[in-house]
């Protein structure tokens, strides 16, 4: 019966948002969930979803049909070339097939599922799936729920703040060979450390010697730079270094499209003479996969975000609102980090201007983390992750003055 069932434990970032939401105190502030907040800690509609929206809705031809099962061709096809770059080879040589998800998590999880059932490593302990340490916590359930045993590769590093690139590199050489290693393509989830462009190739270097299978998942891209090509150079790269490779692609951040579901699911193999076949048969186990999941792919997040990719005016309104958002983000790192270099909080703060994207992994420990919830009212991650989007210029001298209290306790 039922008593079978044990009950689970609640979902931590969920749970964050409920005790928040519960806090009555006037000066609380929310850094858990990376969700963008303007500068009144409200959501945002992006001007350029308004504009997309109101021509939705004037079209006399929509209606509700199914989409396809691969989703809606002209956003799937706009979002390759998005993630892949528009001349990329293997777009021009058709080496890339696309299926439209549930957002990054339904990408992250129809891949894993295609791997759990299609990847087969020559040595089958490569079977595994390498992760940074840490990542988005997400992931393990992911990976984990359809079978897959995850392991971890270092990343960063809690002294600097920084990436640990000399471990992450000799991890990756010594992991089985064709293990499938996932990374994050830009605004890494949660330390807001991405690799440089030279890091990047040595990284690429290794994957290759080591025949690993790389899965990028892309859901912060426009997030970091502010530029859309500047925060798909790694996939780029790698793509033109000849792997076959898996892409996970989230709209909910960039477009600011959280609860419409619309991403994407990209696999790209190298350009072999066999490519077409291959395209062919993935291709078509992709489609029964997704038939027996979700059938067919929310409409009203692709149509929009189909709008905007589609069409040069929106685009270049769409990268406004990009620059609007980062651009906030980038003020508040400046504003956080000199607040506490003011209030001479003891150690470093230059991580939190040097890390980039949505997320600052502070450095702050559990305990303080606790303190900042009990006796400020401030909510983050217990790892001391902050959404920086939560900061404004209303609450990041509170948020600072709070910070510095913990730090000198
Ligand atoms: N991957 C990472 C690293 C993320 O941070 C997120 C968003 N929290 C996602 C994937 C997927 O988010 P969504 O399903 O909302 O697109």
């Amino acid at each position: 019966g039922p008593e079978v069932v044990p009950q689970g434990p609640e979902d931590v970032m969920f749970g964050l948002i409920a005790a928040y939401r519960r806090d009555q105190d006037p000066n609380k502030v929310d850094l858990g969930i990376g969700a963008y907040r303007d500068n009144n800690a409200k959501p945002w509609v992006l001007p350029v979803v308004k504009q997309a929206d109101e021509l939705l809705r004037k079209d006399p031809n929509l209606n509700h049909e199914y989409l396809p099962i691969a989703g809606l061709p002209e956003f799937t096809s706009a979002s390759q070339q998005l993630i892949c770059g528009a001349n990329s080879p293997a777009i021009k040589d058709k080496r890339v097939l696309s299926v439209q998800t549930i957002s990054g998590t339904g990408a992250v999880h129809l891949g894993a599922l295609f791997l759990s059932k299609f990847y087969s490593p020559a040595n089958k302990e490569a079977k595994v799936v390498y992760a940074s340490a840490p990542t988005w916590a997400n992931h393990n359930q992911i990976f984990t729920n359809v079978g897959l045993e995850m392991k971890s590769y270092p990343y960063f590093n809690k002294k600097t703040c920084a990436l640990d690139l000399d471990a992450m590199l000799a991890s990756l050489n010594s992991a089985p060979s064709g293990s499938i290693i996932l990374l994050h393509a830009c605004a890494h989830n949660p330390t807001g450390v991405d690799p440089t462009q030279e890091q990047w190739k040595k990284i690429a270097q290794v994957i290759k010697d080591k025949q690993h299978f790389p899965f990028f998942d892309c859901a912060y891209q426009g997030f970091a730079s502010g530029s859309l090509a500047k925060d798909g150079w790694a996939i780029n790269y790698f793509i033109e270094q000849g792997f076959e490779l898996l892409i996970a692609q989230s709209f909910a951040k960039n477009f600011g499209l959280y609860g419409e579901r619309a991403g994407c699911f990209h696999f790209v193999t190298g350009p072999a003479s066999s490519a077409q076949d291959t395209i062919a048969r993935v291709g078509s186990q992709l489609a029964i996969l997704q038939r027996s999941e979700i059938s067919n792919p929310p409409a009203y997040g692709a149509r929009i975000a189909s709008l905007v990719l589609n069409d040069k005016a929106l685009f270049a309104q769409w990268e406004e609102d990009l620059r609007t958002m980062s651009g906030r983000i980038i003020e508040m790192r400046k504003a956080l980090r000199g607040k506490l270099e003011q209030l001479g909080t003891p150690g470093e703060w230059n991580h939190i201007t040097e890390q980039i994207g949505m997320f600052s992994f502070t450095g702050l420990s559990e305990e303080q983390v606790g303190k900042l919830r009990d006796q400020w009212h401030v909510y983050m991650t217990k790892n001391g992750r902050i959404s920086m989007a939560g900061l404004n210029t209303k609450n990041v001298e509170y948020f600072a003055k709070a910070v510095d209290s913990v730090v000198r306790e």
